[in-house]
Formats: C-alpha cells, sequence, structure tokens
C-alpha cells in the first residue's frame, strides 16, 4: 500500500490525478509504475499477463491504444454475435 510521502517526488502528480477518481487511466498507469518500483520503463515488459491491468498498462502508447480499440471492436463484434445465437 502506498503512502503518500513514499512517493517518489516526480509521481505525485500522477498519484493525486489517479486519486482524484476522475482519470481511471492514470490510475491505471501509477499502479503499474507503483508495482514496478517505480521504474516506469520496466511496466512495458511487465511479465504477468494475468493481472487484470496487464492489458491496460500502455494505455498511453498510442499504438497500444489502437490495438486495445480493435481487440475491443473484435469482443463487441463477438459478443454481439453470441447473443444472436442464444435463442430468445
Ligand atoms: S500489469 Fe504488470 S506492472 Fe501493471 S500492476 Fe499488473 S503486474 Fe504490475
Amino acid at each position: 500500500m502506498t503512502r503518500p510521502r513514499d512517493i517518489p517526488r516526480k509521481y505525485r502528480k500522477l498519484y493525486e490525478r489517479a486519486m482524484s477518481g476522475r482519470h481511471p487511466r492514470d490510475a491505471i498507469r501509477f499502479q503499474c509504475i507503483e508495482c514496478m518500483g517505480y521504474q516506469e520503463g520496466l511496466v512495458e515488459g511487465c511479465t504477468d499477463p494475468h493481472c487484470a491491468l496487464y492489458p491496460y498498462r500502455m494505455s498511453r502508447d498510442s499504438s497500444y491504444r489502437a490495438r486495445i480499440r480493435s481487440s475491443d471492436a473484435e469482443r463487441r463484434k463477438n459478443g454481439a454475435e453470441s447473443m444472436q445465437a442464444v435463442p430468445a
């Protein structure tokens, strides 16, 4: 558990944005940075694909966001198809 006074100065603004409850992307980003011992560069190489935050950990990376959008679209399409398969 993070105590605000233990957060490196560099990440305090990010923490405040995360704790405001209005910026879920920053909350994920902060959590991943904290998880990696405040070594931001290690987040991309996270080796725990079972973590619930894993698919979202690089949300600031535009190419990653594009991949997420396309997988979300695919998931929605698959969901729509499976809903059609369910008898009413
Ligand atoms: S996705 Fe990886 S870096 Fe982010 S919280 Fe989970 S284990 Fe930590």
